[in-house]
């Protein structure tokens, strides 16, 4: 374990530790942020009203949508002075968030990876290969710190070609491997294509995350590279990776405490559910200093499992996560949402184009396909203007997605065209 002390801690010390955090963390957003101002006094609460860690349902939700109402800087709790760096939650700029981090919430940051990664089996003799793309959106710039933190080596391989990382994987006798499963799956493949037996890698971790994947992958990833693989979970708008994490007894991820505040709420109605009731995670976020979150709605469904684990950590479990309540998809580890793809599809044929998203495994590889209905702007009588047509709007979705698309023109009545989304994975 990587910090013995904090992860084991009982229940009644984690729960002093929260309201401690969390009692600072609201007397300084309120005298800092603008929205939260609002919004508390809307409420007739003040920070000081804050008794016990149940008061906490008093507070408004916060939502993605008011996080990029205040884009760029108004969520910021501290001067862009303090500021060391700054992230986006997204690549591209509709609803864009700036999330800006301290010295200190890198810190913080790295010392959960740490944790994360010793969970995974990871020390300081090990080698680990990040194949997650090192950009704007958050993603392994914390994986690297933390890594360091423990003194292990880190190849940034980023999102180099598959055979590239292969051939590094090979040669700089990497021992861990840090990708989403779709990545892992790739390498595989390319193994096979090489002509070469993943056995004979000095491999033995796989620290997997940033889509939903199956049991059945987990196996099948580690029965093929013959490791031992692990889910992480976490999101840009509180850090990246680094929230929540498997242990060795993989029932669940345990949950930082100590930096997060869990609930689960209904979706609908927004109430607060009990402990194992499934529902949307909320976070709130008791140690961040340039971008805190208070009651953050993450739109991933989940339960809360407050039960010993047979690791010895004290730290509530998240079960893994398959699904999500809002209509984000994620493919290939973007995070995508219907009204995006068809305000790109509106930009080319106007009107109200009728549209399908059908998103599949082929080889355990997402694959997202465009159904769009021929209509009087999308149908031209020459089929050499519609194979224009039809180029296009293939282009434009592969670069503004970053990888290739199928898009396919149909008849009108092929697809139910109020289901906007049909997700044929399998995913539990
Ligand atoms: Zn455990």
């Amino acid at each position: 374990m990587w910090n013995q002390k904090i992860e084991c801690m009982d229940r009644a010390e984690i729960e002093q530790i929260q309201l401690e955090n969390l009692q600072a963390t609201l007397n300084r957003v309120y005298k800092n942020v603008r929205h939260y101002r609002k919004v508390f006094r809307e409420k007739d609460f003040m920070p000081e009203d804050l008794e016990s860690l149940s008061d906490l349902k008093k507070l408004p939700l916060i939502t993605r949508r008011d996080l990029s109402e205040n884009y760029p800087y108004d969520m910021l709790a501290v001067p862009l002075r303090e500021v060391v760096r700054l992230h986006m939650a997204s690549v591209n700029f509709d609803d864009p968030i700036v999330i800006g981090f301290t010295r200190n919430d890198i810190v913080n940051w790295g010392e959960l990876i740490a944790r994360n990664l010793t969970a995974a089996g990871v020390t300081k003799d090990d080698v680990l290969q990040i194949a997650l793309t090192f950009g704007i959106i958050t993603g392994p710039f914390g994986v690297q710190v933390g890594a360091e933190q423990i003194g292990a080596s880190v190849i940034p391989m980023s999102a180099a070609k598959l055979h590239d990382q292969v051939k590094i994987m090979r040669d700089f006798k990497t021992t861990v491997l840090v990708s989403t499963p779709t990545v892992a799956m790739g390498l595989i493949r390319k193994m096979e294509e090489m002509d070469m037996d993943p056995r004979g890698l000095a491999l033995k971790y796989g620290i997997l995350g940033s889509e939903p994947w199956s049991e059945s992958m987990r196996e099948e990833i580690e029965t093929r590279l013959q490791i031992i693989a692990t889910d992480t979970y976490g999101l840009t708008e509180l850090f990246g990776p680094g929230v929540a994490w498997e242990c060795p007894a993989k029932n669940g991820l345990h949950l930082a405490e100590d930096h997060f505040i869990p609930e689960i709420i209904d979706p609908v109605t927004l109430e607060t559910l009990p402990p194992g009731a499934r529902g949307e995670l909320v976070l709130t976020s008791i140690s961040k200093e340039a971008f805190p979150l208070i009651r953050f709605r993450t739109g991933d469904l989940t339960t809360l499992d407050y039960s010993p684990c047979a690791c010895g950590r004290t730290h509530c479990r998240i079960s893994r996560i398959f699904n999500r309540c809002d209509d984000v998809i994620v493919v290939k580890g973007t995070s995508i949402t219907p009204d995006q793809i068809g305000r790109l599809i509106k930009k080319l044929t106007g009107g109200r184009p009728v549209f399908q998203l059908v998103i599949e495994q082929v080889e355990r590889q997402d694959r997202l396909m465009v159904l769009l209905e021929i209509s009087d702007r999308t149908f031209f009588d020459e089929m050499k203007k519609q194979r224009i047509f039809v180029e296009r709007l293939h282009r434009e979705l592969s670069e503004f997605l970053g990888w290739e698309v199928i898009v396919r023109l149909v008849e009108p009545g092929t697809f139910d065209s109020s289901q906007k989304v049909l997700d044929k994975r399998q995913l539990k």
